[in-house]
């Protein structure tokens, strides 16, 4: 199936007068004859349902689409897109070891890695996506675990050159984790360059209506942890807390990854979304591909005014020819990048802020990514618990706003901009 397909067909497939759409099993927990057929699950001997905190079926068929998506072998759905960042490295890099990120990263995700992550021994090395090959070098260390990287950063719009990353993760024996939350599976599939393990906050553009909060991850099944046993021990020993599995040989490459952080962090943290808001996350998906095409020919267009407005100092937007990571945005995102922008307001942060009171259409909203055109002053709100150096290190800058085309007519979205930048 090709991509467009799959957000409609891919996941769940009913069999013989089972109901079309994916039914929620709106149920904490699932009955068993005996404890002995209950033992097998609990074993990971057989597969199947038995709490909702680990794992539930309308969960898992939504978790097959997404993993379909991304040409995945193995997904699982998260609370939120924070909780996916989270699952996603600590799975692989625990008290002691250390994580290349890059800088140009969602604000979340940085003070995650930065201040929790790190108060839980986890270090991290930030590097700026366009360092040398030297610095990137420099930047791995004997106990590094991991590479984390954006596809688009949010809100910097800053294009990762994934292929270029993904060598360097696989010189030095780790897997590259790409968030791919911007570009989507119908605009960039990271796999295909080379990333190990796809993340997103399918609150974003996946639910696309402001409706659930939710993540994702899908693990390609291409990284041979096996190979790399003094590294991952915790896929490759025995995990004496599952009855000795070793989650490597039992699940192998494929399938090691997903079950142990459902085996082990989900069971331990219970960060999983209710039936009911994968149904809903669902729905979404199914206008994902149409969607995103409006999305990103707003944001093309839309940027584009804003190239020629006389009150706008600066334009980010990979769509744009002449914006510095237009070439890097051809070679992962040939069909368009997304319909978000920043861009500054001439007066610097005040300007920006008075600009934004202004607007009619487009609402302040700490969000992005969904049908209602929205706009944020990241330097107040998202980033505010960030330092000036912090900031820049992000590549926020204070007059920066960050613009979220809806799925509106283009032309009164720009003519709600228009006005309020004229005033
Ligand atoms: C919003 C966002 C997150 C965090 O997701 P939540 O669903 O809000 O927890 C992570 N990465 C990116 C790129 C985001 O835009």
């Amino acid at each position: 199936m090709k991509t467009d397909t799959k957000c409609i067909e891919g996941g769940y497939v009913p069999g013989n007068g089972e109901p079309r759409m994916v039914p929620i099993i709106q149920s904490t927990t699932f009955k068993y004859d005996t404890s002995a057929d209950m033992g097998k699950l609990f074993d990971l001997e057989a597969s199947g349902y038995f709490y909702t905190r680990l794992q539930n079926p309308t969960n898992d068929h939504v978790a097959a689409k997404i993993t379909a998506l991304e040409g995945g072998a193995a997904g699982m759905l998260t609370s939120s897109g924070q909780a996916a960042s989270f699952f996603s490295v600590f799975n692989i890099a625990s008290q002691g070891d250390h994580v290349v990120a890059s800088s140009a990263i969602y604000g979340g995700t940085f003070n995650l890695f930065n201040v929790t992550m790190r108060r839980m021994g986890v270090d991290f090395t930030f590097v700026d996506p366009e360092c040398s090959d030297e610095e990137l070098e420099k930047a791995f260390r004997p106990n590094t675990k991991a590479v984390f990287g954006e596809t688009i950063a949010n809100p910097s719009l800053i294009v990762l050159d994934i292929e270029r990353f993904a060598k360097a993760a696989h010189a030095h024996g780790v897997p590259l984790i790409i968030d791919n939350t911007f570009a989507t599976p119908i605009h960039c599939r990271p796999i295909e360059w080379g990333a190990d393990i796809v993340i997103h906050s399918t609150t974003k553009y996946m639910d696309g209506h402001d409706a659930t909060v939710g993540g994702a991850i899908v693990d390609s099944g291409r990284f041979d942890w096996s190979a790399h046993s003094d590294k991952f021990p915790s896929l490759t020993t025995p995990d004496e807390s599952y009855h000795g599995v070793t989650y490597a040989e039992k699940f192998g490459q494929e399938g090691a990854y997903i079950t142990k952080a459902t085996a082990q962090l989900m069971r331990d943290l219970g960060a999983i979304p209710s039936p009911m808001n994968c149904f809903i996350l669902n729905l979404g998906l199914e206008s994902l591909a149409v969607r995103i095409k409006r999305h990103t020919e707003n944001g093309q267009k839309v940027a584009e005014f804003l190239e020629g407005n006389k009150n706008v100092s600066w334009v980010r937007y990979p769509g744009l020819k002449n914006d510095r990571y237009h070439a890097l945005a051809e070679k992962y995102m040939p069909d368009g990048t997304c319909g978000v922008i920043s861009f500054g307001v001439k007066g610097g942060r005040a300007a920006a802020e008075e600009f934004m009171k202004k607007l009619r259409l487009a609402i302040i909203a700490t969000h992005v990514a969904d049908a209602r055109t929205c706009v944020l002053h990241p330097a107040s709100s998202t980033h505010r618990q960030l330092s000036d150096d912090e900031l820049k290190a992000c590549s926020v800058l204070p007059d920066m706003v960050r613009l979220s085309c809806g799925l509106e007519d283009p032309e009164d979205i720009i003519a709600d901009l228009s006005r309020a930048l004229e005033a």
